[in-house]
Formats: C-alpha cells, structure tokens, sequence
C-alpha cells in the first residue's frame, strides 16, 4: 500500500507523489509508508497542537506521520489575518506564515505529512488502526488526536441554502466578494469582531448581530470596532433566517430577544461566527467524549480513556482555545507519548 503525500511545495492541496516528500535537505530520501508497517506515532490534525506534537516527537526520534487533513491543513489558522498574541513574534505574524513556519519546523525534525482525513478508527489494543478517507490503513503504536474544531452554523431557514451565496463562515477566504456591499457579522466573540473588523475593508456597512447585549470579545477588539464608522451592532437579536433570491443573500430577519419585534437588516454577505464544535465525528466512540464531543482526557494529562491515545489542542480544550494553548498542550502531549512509546 502506499500513502499519497503531498508537500509544502503545492501548497498542501493537492496529492502529488505516493511516497513521502521530505522538505528540507536534511532529510533522507523518500520513503514509501507501507500498510503493514506499525507507525511509532501518528498524529491527527495539523494545527499549532499537531505541529508542536510532531516538533517534539520528530526531535525525540520517533520520526511522527502527521496525517494533515485533505482540505484544510494548518488548521484554523490558516484563515486568519494577522496573529498579534503569539508569543515571539512582536510585529505579529500572518496565520499562514505562521503555520507554514509550524510545518517547516516539523518536517526540519523528520515528520512525514499525509494530506488526508481519518474517517474511523481502532485504537483497542497496543497497534491502532486509523482509516484515512483515500482507502489507506495507518497503524501505530500511539496516536495523538488534534483534530480541532470546526465552525458551528445557526441552524435556520436560508442558511444551508444561501451558503457559498452570500453565507459564509471565512471572511478572509469570502470578503473580497461583497466590496461595497452591506455585510452582517453574527457573533459576539473575538473572531466575529476579528471578521468585522477584517471586514470593514471591503462592505458598505458591517453590522455584528449579537444575541445578547455584552460581548464574550476582549475589550481591545470591542473598542477598534466601535471606533470604526463602518460598523453598527445589533444586539439582543438573533437572526430568524437569511432572505434571498437567485443572485444571493439579500436580507436577514432579526428578532429583538427584549421586545420579540422582527426588523430586516440588508446583507448581502453574511459571516457567521459564532464558535465551533470539536472534530471527533471520526473517532466514532473509540475513546471517552463528554456531552459537547469534547475528547476526555485523564486529569491535566494529555492521555485520553484508552492506552497509547493522546488528545490536545480545541479537540479537547473548550475553555482556552488560543493557538498557543494548543501549542503548549501539543507539546505535552508528545511528552505524554514519548513516556508511553519508552514503556514508562
Ligand atoms: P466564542 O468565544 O465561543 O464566541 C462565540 C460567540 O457566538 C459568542 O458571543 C456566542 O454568544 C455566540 N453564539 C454561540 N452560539 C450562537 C448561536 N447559536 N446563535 C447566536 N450566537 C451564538 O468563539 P470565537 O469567537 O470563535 O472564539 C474562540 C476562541 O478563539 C476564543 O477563546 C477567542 O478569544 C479566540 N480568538 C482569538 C482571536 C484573537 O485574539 N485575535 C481571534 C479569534 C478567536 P454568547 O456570548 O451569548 O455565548
């Protein structure tokens, strides 16, 4: 069997070669990754938490398979603007580059990416199995899952139907479409406010619907965007459904949650930021997830309910959710592996 592996070179999307291309010229020549070899440690996901994972593993020897999703490699970050609170970096640094850096770093240390996604998984016993949605079977010794989260969708009328037609859940990927036109962010959080504000370059108007009236956002965004002209707040409303035609969104309804009063606010574009869901659809119940999907793990230890399986990053933090966070938990949970791989 062989895995296909794409490299940083096309940019991660698509598969180019079916053996592993390392990056930097330090590394050795390709290798193909055969089905029936037990992998030290695979890791899932390829955010901050995956890449300080693979950083720390490849440093310690054991040489990680990063399997690095098959659409969005690098994680959340990679469709943020500017980074301006990870440490080190005091001009701030773009998610991409910081990302890509991550990667660089990885490979630099031996890791071998897979630009595929897990689709179920095994991990009973001392050999997991891990089924990657090309058809391929990874197995290994250990397995760390930093899987992330995904974006969380409202849920009403016009939503589903006016997605990639005005709804849109990136304002990085999807503004540039709506210059001049008017723009509705939801969400009363730090990436709702990041987006509005990212935002504010292209629409006529951005307004932020928010369902209540005090923002979860830090007070240094809340004040940039309140000293911005192009943007409004609508606040104790929640959005009834997205209106549209054949060219797009047009409007949302909003309901005033104080007096239940429906008003239509015009939208053309409408950001959606109102969280995320952990991504553990595929461990289909192979280890311990609390009532959210959140993956358990044992105390402040990265270990999760069954042996060899570790968890770090949004997969498992709901409370802190910063790329350094994750970072730092990435790092323990290698440590974690590498005194499960050395028998400890
Ligand atoms: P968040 O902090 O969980 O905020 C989600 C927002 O959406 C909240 O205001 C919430 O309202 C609202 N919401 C949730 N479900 C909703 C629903 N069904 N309908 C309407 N509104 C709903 O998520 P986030 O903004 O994505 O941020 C996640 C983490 O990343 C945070 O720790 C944040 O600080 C961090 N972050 C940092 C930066 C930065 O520093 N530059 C940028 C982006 C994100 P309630 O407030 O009423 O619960």
């Amino acid at each position: 069997m062989k895995i296909t592996l794409g490299g940083a070179a096309n940019g991660g999307a698509t598969p180019v070669s079916t053996s592993i291309a390392p990056q930097s010229a330090v590394q050795p020549a390709p290798q193909p990754v055969a089905q029936n070899d037990v992998q030290d440690v695979v890791i899932v996901g390829s955010g901050p938490a995956g890449y300080t994972a693979a950083i720390y593993l490849g440093r310690a020897g054991y040489r990680p398979l990063v399997v690095a999703g098959a659409l969005t490699p690098g994680g959340q970050l990679v469709n943020t603007t500017e980074v301006e609170n990870f440490p080190g970096f005091p001009d701030g640094i773009m998610g991409p580059d910081l990302m890509d850096a991550m990667q660089r770093q990885a490979e630099r240390f031996g890791a071998r990416l897979v630009y595929d996604d897990v689709v179920s998984a095994d991990l009973t016993g001392d050999v997991k199995t891990l089924t990657l949605d090309g058809g391929d079977v990874l197995r290994a010794r250990a397995v760390v899952v930093t899987t992330g989260s995904r974006y969380r969708k409202l849920g009403v009328p016009g939503e589903e139907e006016f997605s990639g037609r005005g709804v849109s859940y990136c304002a990085t990927c999807d503004g540039f479409f709506f210059r001049g036109k008017p723009i509705a962010v939801i969400g009363g959080g730090d990436s709702a406010f990041e987006e509005a504000l990212f935002l504010s370059r292209f629409g006529s108007s951005v307004t932020i619907v928010h369902r209540r009236d005090e923002f979860r956002a830090s007070a240094i965004m809340v004040e940039r965007a309140r000293q911005n002209e192009k943007i409004a707040f609508a606040t104790n409303a929640v959005v009834e459904r997205v209106n549209g035609g054949d060219d797009g969104a047009t409007s949302l309804t909003l309901r005033d949650v104080v007096t239940g009063e429906t008003t239509d606010l015009p939208a053309e574009g409408v950001f959606v930021a109102i969280g995320h869901t952990p991504s553990t659809g595929f461990l289909g119940g192979a280890v311990d997830l609390d009532d959210d999907g959140y993956i358990v793990v044992d105390g402040a230890s990265t270990r999760a309910s069954v042996a060899g399986v570790f968890a770090a990053g949004d997969v498992v933090d709901r409370t802190y959710r910063q790329a350094i966070s994750a970072a730092g938990m990435g790092c323990r949970a290698a440590l974690d592996a590498q005194a499960y791989l050395a028998g400890e």
